[in-house]
C-alpha cells in the first residue's frame, strides 16, 4: 500500500503534454493525516489556462465529429485504464485527501460508473421532429455539444466530482479544461495519465492547477470556453456564476447544503440510526449532502440520542485512512478543524449538551473527534451553516408541520432525509421539502442513474442520469422549407 510515484504527476496536462507553470512556481500538497508534504504541483495562472482552453478548442471538432459510439468506446477505455490501477489510485486519493482507503476505492469505482453510464447515455441524445404549422416546411430539433467546458472541483471527492462532469461533457461531445482543488490535485492529474494510457485524443482533456481566482477568471472570460461547471462553496459559485453570466456561458453549479435529517416517532429507529451514521459521518462529515441538522420527534428523542451515541462508539474509528478498520479520516486542514470546534463551542454556549467527542485530536494530522450534541436550537451556528465535519447536533420537534418549517428554514436546498413508516406522511414530506434530493428512510442515495442537483442557493443544473447531459448540450431548431 505504498504510493505509486509513477502515477503521482507533478505537472499539468495540456494538449497531451506534461508541463510546468510559466513562472516555475509551485503549490505544496500535504497529507492531512500526517502533516507531511507529498509533493508539489504547478502554480499556473491565466496564460496557461488560455493555452489549455486553446488546446481543448482545437480538439473539439475532431471529438465532436466522432460517432457517439466511438466516443463511448474511448470513455470505456479510459474507465478500463482506471480500474486496472484502482488500488494505486485509491492510495493516492487517501494520501492527499484523508478518507479511508475503502471509501477512496469506492469513490473511484463510482466515478467509473458515472463515466460508463454517461458514455451510454451519450448514444441516446435524441432530437425531435415537430408537426409543422406550414404545409411546405418541416421542423427538426437536434442537439449539439456546447463546446469547450471548464470544470472547477473541490477536494472532498477529488475523483468522482471530476468523473460526473467529465462523463457528461465527453459523452455530449464537449472537450474539457479541468481545475481540481489545490489540496487534492493528484487524483485529478491521474486522469491525464489514464487519458494517455487509454489513447484518448490529445487536447480532449486538459488539467491545470494553480491560482484558482485567475484560472476561474480566464475560464469565465475566454470566448472559446462555452460552459463552466463548478462544485464547491456557494460563495465561489455565486462569484463564478456572476462572471460566467456576464459572458453568457452556460453554467452548472453544485454548491453548499445544510441537510435536515428528520426522524419521526413512528420511524424504524435502528434504521434511522444507521442512516444517521452514514449520512452524518461519511467522509468525516465532509460532503455537501451530509446531515447537518438532525431533527428528532419528542417521543423518541432520548432513545434515539442514546442509540446514536452507542452506534458512534461502536462504529466510528478515527485514524489514518490507510490503516485497517479506520472509518474516520482527518479533516482536510486546520481551517476545517477550527470550524467544527467553533460550531461545537457555539452550540455549548447556547444551551447544547455535549454527549460525546467535542475536541480536535492531538496532532500530527488534522483530526476531530466524532461529536454528539443534544439540545440544539435554531439560533446556533450549526443550524444555519454547513459544519462540514463530524458534529451531529440533535434538535427536538413536536409536529410534522414544525419539522417541515424548520427543515425549509434555510437558503440551501440540496439534500434532505426523513424517516417514517407512514405512507401518507412520506408523500406529504416529499412534496413539502424544498430540496433537490430526498432520502426517504435512506441516508445515502447518490447513484449515477439518478439526477443530483440542488434548489435555492445550493445551485443550478443536475449531474448524472439522463438529465445530466442537458447541461452540456445546445438545442438547435432547423426549419426545412420549399418542399
Ligand atoms: P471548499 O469550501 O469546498 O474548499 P471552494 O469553493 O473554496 O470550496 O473550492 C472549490 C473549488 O473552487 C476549488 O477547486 C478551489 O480552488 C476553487 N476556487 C476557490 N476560489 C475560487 C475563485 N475565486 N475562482 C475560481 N475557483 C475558485
Amino acid at each position: 500500500m505504498s504510493l505509486n510515484t509513477s502515477l503521482l504527476k507533478q505537472q499539468v496536462f495540456i494538449d497531451g503534454t506534461w508541463l510546468d507553470a510559466d513562472s516555475g512556481e509551485t503549490i505544496e500538497v500535504v497529507n492531512p493525516a500526517t502533516g507531511e508534504k507529498i509533493g508539489s504541483v504547478p502554480m499556473c495562472g491565466r496564460a496557461e489556462t488560455a493555452r489549455a482552453i486553446a488546446a481543448a478548442d482545437a480538439a473539439l471538432p475532431g471529438w465532436k465529429a466522432l460517432t457517439a459510439e466511438a466516443r463511448a468506446g474511448h470513455m470505456h477505455n479510459l474507465c478500463d485504464a482506471i480500474m486496472d490501477q484502482i488500488d494505486d489510485l485509491a492510495v493516492i486519493l487517501t494520501t492527499e485527501m484523508g478518507k479511508p482507503l475503502a471509501e477512496a476505492k469506492g469513490e473511484i469505482a463510482l466515478g467509473v460508473k458515472y463515466i460508463r453510464f454517461l458514455a451510454e447515455e451519450g448514444r441516446r441524445i435524441y432530437g425531435d421532429t415537430i408537426p409543422s404549422p406550414w404545409a411546405d416546411r418541416r421542423i427538426l430539433v437536434t442537439k449539439e455539444p456546447v463546446g469547450v467546458a471548464g470544470s472547477i472541483t473541490p477536494w472532498n471527492f477529488p475523483n468522482s466530482m471530476i468523473a460526473r462532469k467529465l462523463g457528461a461533457a465527453l459523452a455530449a461531445g464537449c472537450t474539457m479544461v479541468m481545475k481540481p482543488a489545490e489540496f487534492t490535485p493528484y487524483s485529478a492529474l491521474v486522469y491525464g495519465v489514464m487519458a494517455e494510457k487509454s489513447g484518448l485524443p490529445k487536447g480532449v482533456i486538459n488539467i491545470i492547477t494553480g491560482d484558482a481566482p485567475a484560472i476561474g477568471e480566464e475560464m469565465c472570460e475566454n470566448p472559446a470556453l462555452r460552459k463552466i461547471t463548478f462544485t464547491g462553496s456557494t460563495r465561489v459559485g455565486k462569484l463564478l456564476a456572476g462572471n460566467a453570466g456576464r459572458n453568457m456561458k452556460k453554467i452548472s453549479m453544485e454548491l453548499g447544503g445544510n441537510a435536515p435529517f428528520i426522524v419521526f416517532d413512528d420511524a424504524d429507529l435502528d434504521r434511522a440510526v444507521e442512516g444517521a451514521i452514514a449520512s452524518k459521518f461519511r467522509n468525516s462529515g465532509q460532503t455537501c449532502v451530509c446531515a447537518n441538522r438532525i431533527y428528532v420527534q419528542a417521543g423518541i428523542y432520548d432513545v434515539f440520542a442514546e442509540k446514536l451515541k452507542t452506534a458512534m462508539a461502536e462504529q466510528l474509528k478515527v485514524g489514518n485512512g490507510l490503516e485497517k478498520g479506520v472509518t474516520q479520516g482527518p479533516l482536510i486542514n486546520e481551517a476545517a478543524v477550527k470550524k467544527v470546534a467553533e460550531h461545537v463551542q457555539d452550540a455549548l454556549s447556547k444551551g447544547g449538551v455535549l454527549v460525546t467527542g467535542g475536541h480536535p485530536s492531538n496532532g500530527p494530522g488534522t483530526f476531530f473527534e466524532p461529536t454528539l450534541i443534544t439540545g440544539a436550537s435554531k439560533d446556533m451556528k450549526v443550524a444555519r451553516e454547513e459544519t462540514f465535519g463530524p458534529l451531529a447536533a440533535l434538535f427536538r420537534f413536536e409536529t410534522e408541520e414544525e419539522a417541515i418549517e424548520l427543515a425549509n428554514d434555510t437558503e440551501f436546498g440540496l439534500a434532505c432525509y426523513f424517516y417514517t413508516k407512514d405512507l401518507g406522511r412520506s408523500f406529504r414530506m416529499m412534496e413539502a421539502l424544498q430540496y433537490g434530493l430526498v432520502g426517504v428512510n435512506e441516508g445515502v442515495i447518490t447513484t449515477e442513474v439518478a439526477p443530483f442537483g440542488g434548489f435555492k442557493d445550493s445551485g443550478v443544473g443536475n449531474e448524472g442520469s439522463k438529465y445530466g447531459l442537458d447541461d452540456y448540450l445546445n438545442v438547435k431548431y432547423s426549419c426545412i422549407g420549399g418542399l
